[in-house]
């Protein structure tokens, strides 16, 4: 590991500006993420802000019935909030599927939400990879691409954001709080913070240098039967192949937000339309424009019979 300095903050503005005081220089959460980067040399800071004082820890309830997670709740913590586990069912069972007992006691909201993709060859430094190494070539494009993306990818990077609860939040139009270097504050809908990859698959969302997650904002509750179902190689303490996200009203209408098919957590709103008319018209509008690989082909039929079998359950719910 590279040699770092470190500083604890004691204030959200504090952090921020001292994170753009020095380039290169991240926050560090729960470290279940950046600490293995750092290990392997994929991340080398140069300053790490430890944000863990900041009293950014509570869930609280917003005058517009919703809710407002703070950075620093655990992932333990908001899956097992009695307003979420009745009202945002399907966050709580989002975080559950995720990782394992030990990592959600550590793992943040908002380090969650900027958890790095799993890509093999972003984690071997030995292979080209324009994610680690802008212009050096993708190795997953020819390479094993098992777990890659088959939506929204480019001819720079296939890989897929690994998250499980930001594919929730997505379904759940969730907003994010920021504060910038400057002290001023920002509101960013979760539609817009996570980027495709383009040309420049290094860039992975929407937020500045130096510029520190507070909060994450959760709408009032959209009621529904809610729905989460991952699919994976293991059945625990593993990264999705495929995830399905849904909420569906009581007169048929709702929403669907996929994980594990591409570099953001993937919605598209015209698709869900179709849900009346059931999974595979759902899916198609979804997957429109897919590109596989002869390793993730079999993601377009797993999205397909994934998504038939949450809409069963939320018929059941
Ligand atoms: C073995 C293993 C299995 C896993 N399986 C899953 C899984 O199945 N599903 C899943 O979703 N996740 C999984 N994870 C990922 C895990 O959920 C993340 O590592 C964790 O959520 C990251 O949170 P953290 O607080 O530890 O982040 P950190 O590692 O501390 O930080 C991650 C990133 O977020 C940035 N950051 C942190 N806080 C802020 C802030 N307030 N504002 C701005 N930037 C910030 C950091 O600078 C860093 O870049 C797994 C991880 C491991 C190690
Ligand atoms: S898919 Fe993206 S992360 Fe993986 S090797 Fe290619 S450029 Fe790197």
């Amino acid at each position: 590991m590279k040699a770092f300095t470190y500083k604890r903050a004691t204030t959200p503005a504090e952090a921020a500006a001292a994170a753009a005081r020095t380039p290169g220089a991240r926050f560090i959460a729960g470290g279940t993420n950046l600490l293995d980067l750092m290990k392997l040399e994929i991340e080398t800071p140069a300053h790490l802000v430890d944000v863990n004082s900041l009293a950014l820890d509570r869930i609280e309830a917003t005058p517009d019935g919703g809710l407002r997670v703070g950075a620093l709740v655990r992932n333990t913590d908001l899956a097992a909030d009695a307003r979420v586990r009745r009202d945002y069912a399907v966050l709580s069972r989002a975080l559950l599927s995720g990782a394992s007992g030990q990592l959600r006691n550590k793992a943040t909201t908002a380090g969650n939400l900027l958890q790095r993709t799993r890509c093999y060859y972003f984690y071997d430094t030995n292979m080209p990879c324009n994610k680690r190494q802008p212009g050096s070539g993708c190795s997953a494009i020819g390479g094993f691409s098992r777990h890659h993306a088959v939506v929204g990818a480019s001819e720079a990077c296939i890989a897929t954001y690994p998250g499980d609860m930001a594919v929730a939040m997505r379904v759940l139009d969730a907003q994010i709080e920021t504060v910038r270097p400057d002290g001023g504050m920002r509101t960013i809908p979760i539609a817009d913070f996570h980027r495709l990859p383009g040309a420049t698959p290094h860039v992975e969302h929407a937020l500045e240098p130096g510029e520190l997650i507070t909060h994450v904002k959760l709408p009032r509750p959209p009621g529904g039967a809610q729905v989460y179902r991952k699919v994976r190689d293991r059945s625990s303490y593993a990264f999705a192949l495929v995830s399905v996200a849904a909420i569906v009203q009581p007169d048929g209408s709702g929403r669907v937000a996929l994980g594990g098919v591409a570099h953001k957590p993937w919605r598209v709103e015209a698709a869900e339309q179709q849900i009346r008319s059931g999974a595979r018209a759902v899916a198609d509008g979804l997957l429109a424009g897919a590109r596989t690989t002869e390793y993730n082909a079999f993601k377009i039929a797993l999205v397909q019979r994934t998504l038939a079998a949450v809409l069963a359950d939320t018929k059941k719910a």
